[in-house]
């Protein structure tokens, strides 16, 4: 079974649209419909990094290197079973870094948002508010 990647589609043309940003099971661009197989135009559709939460460990500064969407799986679970990491998945602390959807729905990233600075709370407390809105942060 496919999973659902990002891609950024880099055809000016489709640039308007949230930059050319998909996600999909397919390498193929919604709006140009160019996928990467494409004879000539191929490399425009380029694969994003998808960047998790790490959530903290016991330890200050560490996290538990694990996805918050998914604790399962290492933050860079392996690829085609060759012990080479997947370079599709990085992993991250900084809740503004994460980028993956599932990461920001998890408990691990609304806790660790809740309990930052108290300088910073009023942003953090708008951002959870749109967060369980389910509106984009
Ligand atoms: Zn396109
Ligand atoms: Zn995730």
């Amino acid at each position: 079974m496919a999973t659902v990647k990002s891609f950024r589609c880099t055809n000016p043309k489709c640039q308007a649209k949230s930059e050319g940003k998909f996600l999909s099971e397919k390498p193929t661009c919604p709006q140009c419909k160019i996928g990467a197989e494409h004879e000539r135009f191929g490399n425009l559709i380029v694969r994003l990094v998808e960047v998790h939460f790490d959530p903290p460990s016991e330890v200050p500064g560490f996290g538990l290197g694990v996805r918050a969407c998914d604790r399962s799986k290492p933050i860079q679970a392996e690829m085609g079973g060759n012990g080479m990491p997947n370079p599709f998945h990085a992993g991250t602390g900084v809740l503004r870094a994460v980028t993956c959807e599932k990461c920001k729905k998890s408990a691990a990233f609304l806790n660790a948002m809740m309990s930052e600075e108290d300088d910073a709370r009023g942003v953090a407390e708008a951002a959870f508010s749109r967060l369980a809105m389910g509106a984009p942060v």
